[in-house]
């Protein structure tokens, strides 16, 4: 019934998240009626965030370059490192203004039921990181050692975020028993993702943060 162009548009939209047939169909609408520059524009967008951005190589966040802009930030409290699931945890986390520290990306949570261990995520990068420190970047020059004296553990408040804070816990204290390891107070909704909790609710539970 309609264009194979504007078929083909409607089918991409609607693989968004949260963008069912209708809503994809009115995007595709409203893309016919705007300007041909700013359709460019959003097009190139696209096409340049997959081209550009890849993985930080020291915190696995993601980064345009080979290390994302807050590592290579001087001003970031080289003393405190937040490990988060994923990368969309950092933003929120980056919006309470309640940290000011480096963060570490694991790349999921343990959940064995799905078939995730250990070594799908970043673990061992994250204990390299607690024991020797970040050489190459500022606060930490020459290599000196690592000055990380706090781990906040911000995996989610599931199941498997739990699983995941409890090994990083039990492996730090036998790795680095130096380093203070504490978890979000707790006030975050249980099974929820920390990706959608508000900032005031979610700048609390950092505030209220407790030794693991
Ligand atoms: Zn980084």
């Amino acid at each position: 019934v309609q264009p194979a162009s504007i078929e083909r548009l409607a089918a991409a939209f609607a693989r968004l998240p949260g963008i069912g047939p209708r809503t994809a169909q009115r995007l595709t609408y409203h893309v016919l009626t705007r300007p041909e520059d700013e359709v460019r524009t959003l097009a190139q967008a696209l096409i340049e965030v997959k081209e550009l951005i890849g993985e930080c190589r020291i915190c696995f966040n993601l980064a345009e370059g080979p290390e994302c802009v807050i590592c290579r930030d001087p001003r970031r409290d080289p003393a405190l490192l937040c490990v988060v699931e994923g990368p969309a945890d950092v933003l929120p986390i980056e919006r309470t203004h309640e940290y000011r520290g480096r963060y570490h990306v694991l790349g999921g949570a343990l959940s064995p039921v799905d078939g995730i261990g250990p070594q799908d995520l970043h673990l061992e990068e994250l204990y390299r990181r607690v024991v020797a420190g970040d050489p190459d970047l500022p606060g930490d020059p020459g290599g000196t050692g690592s000055r990380i004296t706090e781990v906040v553990v911000a995996t989610n408040p599931t199941t498997a975020g739990e699983a995941t804070a409890l090994q990083i816990g039990a492996d730090l204290g036998r790795l680095a028993p130096q380093v203070t390891v504490t978890r979000l107070a707790s006030g975050l909704p249980v099974g929820a993702d920390l990706e959608h909790a508000d900032e005031v609710t979610l700048g609390r539970a950092f505030a209220g943060r407790r030794a693991l």
